[in-house]
């Protein structure tokens, strides 16, 4: 039976008594998603398996969102926490630091990367972002062109929730209830996105350069001198599920933005801390480096809320020798526990060798995912990198037509997946201002090449029981 909690010296509430605490039939009021479905509950997990309130056990195939990068329950990650509270549970940042966030931070930056010099932590990608593009603002109020206010983002991008990064993401379906709740300085240009939008006939090299004419256009036709930052998602995410640029795209956007001044900020909230094989998604595409970047999910592996914002040296510099701060910050910036949940992550990514597991593991997850997809209809194209793929679903092969948005094709079958014990992560993006389906699978790098078999069976099966009902 539950212990009695003594109430005595609680403030008042609406319980009159301890039985009234801890009435289990008193149970409806944390405000969920939907209101229709109750999300399940998760008694445990670990590993890459989720253990549910019904008995169930469910292969964790997205990692949560593309979080759980060394998988769930951690022992070493559990007493580096515990170790921490122990010592200092919190301190406020405008007076004090620890030890977790200094070694976090250096641990990132050892031998600052591409010129990336501090790293700047907070809870959530989205306060990441914000930070990161007021971090911008700052810098050209210190440079003396406070005109530069207007950013360029890309539509179907994700940049976050709150509202300045919603008003730059280009998820329609996130923002219907909160049209004029925006920062209005902002425009967006076309995803890199060739199995959508490469023509007929033009080459990925064609592509490329008519993409980077759009974004000289857009910045051209907004006044460069107007313009602070272009921002875009390396491999693009939870948006369109993990499309990775055509050749040369990133390179030419950084020379562009090189060509007008323009800060370039890469938000690799998602597709960062080794998802996609390498520890930074941009390494993969030549000279493409940031002037400011995110990262968040893989950072901490979801066993606390943390993310961080990493600045290049040419912006610090500017903030250096101009006010010396930057005018900014959260209660909870670069919080203890969440710093020595993220210091251990790390740490055990890197003894473990998991950003090369994770590379080697995703060229087996994508020739189980094309042997056994092969023969599906409604499988248009299968794409990532590392442990970061996704399908998306079409009615017709042929001509990409996509389903009516009222099926919800992929939804239907992450829903029949579920039920077969396996969870993909559902990205809720637009195509051609129609609700897209696809299904990401990012599973934790730990995973085994016996569970991946498991999962990519279990996504034929779903497949297929959902074409059956729509052929
Ligand atoms: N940027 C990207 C690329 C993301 O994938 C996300 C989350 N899916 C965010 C920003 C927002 O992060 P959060 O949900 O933690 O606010």
């Amino acid at each position: 039976a539950p212990s009695k909690i003594d109430i005595t010296h609680l403030p008042s509430t609406n319980c009159p008594d301890n039985e009234s605490l801890l009435d289990p039939s008193d149970k409806d009021h944390l405000l969920h998603r939907s209101f229709i479905e109750p999300p399940a509950l998760v008694e445990r997990a670990e590993g890459v398996n989720l253990f549910l309130s019904d008995g169930r056990k469910i292969i964790d195939a997205c990692a949560g969102a593309a979080v759980a990068l060394i998988g769930h329950g951690n022992k070493e990650v559990h007493q580096a926490i515990v170790n921490q509270l122990q010592k200092v549970s919190y301190v406020h940042t405008q007076s004090y630091t620890t030890q977790s966030a200094e070694d976090l931070a250096n641990l990132i930056l050892r031998g600052s990367p591409h010129g990336l010099e501090k790293a700047f932590f907070v809870g959530s990608g989205s306060e990441a972002v914000e930070s990161a593009l007021k971090l911008a603002r700052q810098y050209y109020f210190e440079k003396n062109e406070p005109e530069r206010l207007h950013i360029v983002s890309r539509r179907q991008g994700y940049h976050g929730n709150t509202m300045t990064t919603m008003s730059i993401s280009g998820n329609l379906a996130r923002k219907v209830p909160f049209e004029g709740f925006s920062y209005p300085h902002t425009s967006q240009v076309s995803p890199a996105f060739a199995y959508r939008y490469m023509q007929e006939g033009e080459t990925e090299v064609e592509y490329t350069a008519r993409l980077l004419q759009e974004l000289d256009d857009e910045f051209l036709r907004v006044g460069p001198h107007k313009v602070m930052a272009f921002i875009a998602e390396p491999v693009a995410g939870s948006g369109i599920g993990s499309v990775t640029p055509p050749t040369g795209y990133l390179a030419g956007v950084r020379r562009l933005c090189d060509k007008y001044g323009i800060l370039l900020i890469f938000d690799e909230i998602m597709c960062g801390v080794g998802r996609t094989g390498t520890f930074f998604a941009f390494e993969q595409e030549g000279d493409a480096v940031p002037d400011i970047m995110t990262i968040a999910k893989g950072l901490g592996g979801g066993y606390a809320p943390i993310s961080g914002v990493l600045v290049h040296k040419r912006i610090v510099d500017v903030l250096r020798h101009g006010s010396k701060a930057f005018n900014h910050g959260h209660t909870y910036q670069a919080h203890p526990t969440s710093c020595a949940a993220a210091l251990a992550v790390q740490k055990i990514v890197v003894r473990d060798g998991l950003i090369a597991r994770c590379a080697a593991m995703g060229k087996i997850l994508e020739s189980m995912l094309r042997t056994e997809l092969r023969d599906c209809w409604s499988v248009g194209d299968i794409r990532g990198r590392g442990l970061f793929w996704s399908v998306e679903f079409v009615k017709n092969k042929q001509t990409k037509e996509t389903f009516e948005p009222s099926i919800h094709f992929g939804g239907r079958v992450q829903q029949a997946a579920f039920e077969k014990g396996v969870a993909l992560y559902p990205c809720g993006g637009t195509v051609d201002g129609k609700k897209g389906d696809h299904l990401m699978i990012a599973p934790p790098f730990i995973i085994t090449e016996e569970e991946l078999r498991t999962v990519c069976n279990v996504l034929r099966e779903a497949v297929e029981s959902q074409q059956r009902l729509f052929s």
